[in-house]
């Protein structure tokens, strides 16, 4: 990394606490100004009251006792979708692996347990997620929450692969919703923003154990893409783009490619017959900072829960003190999305760290921004410069609106609420059963009221 590059990175990154109070207002500003943050420091929420529990009983006492309350997984959010002007109940301490059922295919956790956690337990026991998201710090139940996804055009979100939840309901009940049992219910409620109660167990799907291993491409010419851009997608089982859209090329390809567990790397793609050169060295995303924080590459076979992430457990993931804001698009308008997204890269470049173009496969789930539509995402890493990414989102969502962009639901957005709500079809019927559940609007939070209801 040259001089100038490391300070200005440097600069960015070592803001401390006097970051977090200079941005401390997401678009969506919260309550009041407590000391409790999320994970970049961006936002604080409503209220310093957190509450801890140790058991869904605990739980429950809890819920029925009081009036107006929000669930926190690991706070990765970087919106006010997790916030609470009242209490925010936190569930980090029941991490335990309450079952794995070989007969079933399928793992029961508590909510708080995190990816980093549950990965290792069920690669030693000769299990395996299908997926992972860029890091495995963040807990299971909030990621599934928000529809949290990896990569790879045959894999669904992180949330496709539940297949039943225990939720503490507003009037303190306990429900279990399971994919066998409650049909489209179901679909509903697995990507519920926190609106139905508390989740405090989360079944998933499960498969044998994998490897993987991953190689990394750099420097491949936007016009390959283009021209290509399924193949490229597809030349791997999980397939993501890093671009700061400067240079009419994508920085780096990372593909990961699925082996038989302890069997020999698969030969790796080639993407050199797209003009992209084959990296000698193990990379970072944002190629100045350093690749000790990321999973290994050059094509070095390993558990499937050690290179799905790109980050690595027990590092900083990404860069540390930033924003993201990312929109899905349909398969079918990637590269006319990704071409209206290079047409502002004269506006997003100062702000940007990295862009991530990844893609994920159609779901039935009907707050998942993929519900129905094989998806691309692209994903932006943006320095933690509040006004200027405040005025250049909506650029970013006025460019990218004839593609119907959904934004994820944990990242920054400034769509209008009423043009979020038209882009999903099942969400009268989300609310019904959010109204069926909560009538009285007990973990109805200011994010919600706001984009889901008028
Ligand atoms: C560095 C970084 C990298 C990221 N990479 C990715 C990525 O690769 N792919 C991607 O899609 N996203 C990514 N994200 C976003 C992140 O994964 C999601 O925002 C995710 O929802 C965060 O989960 P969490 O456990 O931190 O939940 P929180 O942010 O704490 O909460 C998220 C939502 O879940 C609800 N919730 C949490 N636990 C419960 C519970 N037990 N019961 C009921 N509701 C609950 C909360 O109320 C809230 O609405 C990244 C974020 C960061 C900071």
């Amino acid at each position: 990394m040259n001089k100038r590059t490391f300070l200005k990175l440097s600069g960015a990154l070592m803001g401390g606490a006097s970051w977090t109070r200079a941005f401390g207002r997401g678009l969506d500003e919260p309550a009041s100004a407590g000391g409790l943050t999320n994970w970049a420091g961006n936002f604080r929420y409503g209220t310093d009251n957190l509450v801890s529990f140790r058991s869904g009983e605990q739980v429950r006492e809890y819920v029925r006792g009081h009036d107006s309350m929000r669930t926190l997984g690991t706070r990765h959010c970087f919106n006010s979708i997790a916030d609470s002007r009242h209490v925010l109940l936190s569930l980090k301490p029941m991490d335990q692996v309450v079952a794995l059922d070989p007969k079933t295919s399928t793992v029961t956790v508590e909510a708080g347990v995190t990816y980093g956690r549950l990965g290792p337990y069920l690669h030693e026991r000769g299990f395996a997620l299908p997926n992972l998201a860029s890091l495995p710090h963040i807990s299971v139940a909030g990621a599934c929450a928000t529809a949290t996804h990896g990569s790879g055009v045959k894999n669904g979100n992180l949330s496709s692969v539940v297949s039943a939840m225990e939720l503490v309901t507003p009037s303190g009940d306990l429900v279990t919703l399971s994919r066998e049992k409650d049909g489209d219910t179901f679909l509903g409620a697995v990507v519920h923003l926190g609106a139905l109660g508390v989740v405090t167990k989360v079944t998933l799907d499960i498969q044998p154990a994998f490897d993987v291993s991953q190689e990394v491409f750099l420097n491949l010419p936007m016009k390959q893409l283009a021209d290509h851009f399924d193949e490229i997608m597809s030349s791997g089982y999980s397939v993501s783009l890093f671009t700061d859209w400067r240079k009419g090329q994508v920085s780096e390809v990372w593909v990961k490619s699925k082996s038989r567990a302890g069997s020999n790397a698969p030969k790796p793609a080639d993407l050199t017959k797209y003009g992209a050169a084959r990296a000698d060295r193990n990379i970072h995303p944002i190629v100045e900072l350093s690749a000790e924080n990321c999973t290994e590459q050059m094509g070095v076979a390993g558990p499937w829960f050690d290179r799905l992430p790109h980050f690595r457990m027990g590092f900083t993931p990404s860069s540390g003190r930033e924003l993201q804001a990312e929109y899905f698009v349909a398969r079918t308008d990637a590269v006319e999305a990704m071409l209206a997204v290079e047409r502002l890269r004269d506006r997003v470049g100062p702000h940007l760290f990295i862009s991530e173009i990844r893609t994920i496969e159609a779901d039935n789930l009907w707050l998942s921004p993929c519900y129905k539509r094989p998806s691309v995402t692209i994903h932006f890493t943006l320095k933690p410069e509040w006004n200027a990414v405040r005025n250049l989102l909506p650029q970013i969502e006025k460019e990218l609106s004839p593609f119907k962009v959904r934004p994820h639901w944990g990242k920054l957005f400034s769509l209008e609420p009423a043009t979020l709500r038209s882009r999903y079809e099942r969400l009268d019927d989300f609310k019904e059963l959010a109204g069926k559940y909560d009538p009285k609007g007990k973990f109805r939070n200011e994010f919600l009221a706001r984009n889901l209801y008028d």
